[in-house]
């Protein structure tokens, strides 16, 4: 099932033209990538999805319907969650904080006060164990585990809060080999759970094992949204 489709989405600042005639789509189980170098356009898609900014040409498709989201909010209310470079997380706070962390503002989760501590901390622990990754001590302070991890807690904890479209912004841009590795096995994860994932990377290594679809970003510029069939990766 297609749930985001992009249509000849473009957006113009004023004079300066960010993004110009990008077509895609985003299917439940299925990993859209999207690849481009600085001043691609990357970071200008993911906030039209993600709602921060709004597209000036074009249409995009949320469950068939056009749709333009006001904020983020309203992004993340239809199931579109953002994973963004910079996690939103507070390094010091346990691991399971951080898991609900703004649990207040996400749909159909009550306010965080109103858990119970080992209920947050015992769903932390299922949560990440059901995606692969066996955390002995959710007690543990976030900025104790690596970058990859970190991730990984973020991307769960969007998956748990209900979303049903994965925005993730470089995920593997800041990592080493093996922490790129366990980033890449939990994208893998979320795609079997059945999420439309976006991959946005510099790196085709990164994104040709794991991405069904792939869209390059050049300039501002679609230069063409393939499946992976059609695409091969040159050494
Ligand atoms: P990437 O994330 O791939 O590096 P960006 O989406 O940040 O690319 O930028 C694409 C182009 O749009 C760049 O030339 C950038 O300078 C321009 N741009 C991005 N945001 C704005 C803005 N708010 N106002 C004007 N130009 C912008
Ligand atoms: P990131 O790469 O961290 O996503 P950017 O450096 O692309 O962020 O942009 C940071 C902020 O500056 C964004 O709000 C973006 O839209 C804006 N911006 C980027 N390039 C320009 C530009 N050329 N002129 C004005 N604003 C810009």
């Amino acid at each position: 099932t297609t749930i985001v489709e992009v249509q000849d989405i473009g957006k113009r600042y004023g004079n300066i033209i960010a993004l110009s005639d990008v077509s895609t789509s985003v299917k439940a189980g299925e990993v859209t990538c999207v690849l481009g170098d600085n001043g691609a356009g990357k970071s200008t898609f993911i906030k039209i999805l993600a709602g921060a900014h709004q597209h000036t040409d074009g249409t995009l498709l949320v469950d068939g319907e056009p749709t333009t989201f006001a904020n983020p909010r309203q992004a993340l209310d239809v199931g579109i969650a953002t994973v963004y470079q910079d996690l939103a997380v507070v390094p010091l706070m346990p691991v399971w904080r951080n898991f609900f962390l703004g649990s207040e503002v996400r749909k159909g989760v009550g306010p965080f006060k109103s858990l119970d501590m080992d209920f947050m901390k015992k769903t932390t622990k299922s949560e990440l164990a059901a995606m692969g990754i066996d955390l002995r001590d959710v007690e543990q302070p976030i900025g104790t585990l690596s970058g990859g991890e970190r991730q990984c807690v973020a991307i769960a904890r969007a998956v748990y809060f209900g979303a049903r479209v994965l925005i993730l912004d470089e995920p593997t841009a800041a990592l080493g080999v093996k922490q790129s590795g366990v980033v890449l096995k939990y994208i893998a994860k979320a795609r079997e759970r059945g999420l439309g994932v976006v991959f946005i990377t510099h790196n085709p290594h990164h994104a040709y094992p794991v991405g069904d679809r792939f869209m390059l970003l050049r300039r501002g510029k679609s230069m063409g949204d393939y499946p992976k069939s059609e695409i091969t990766l040159d050494e």
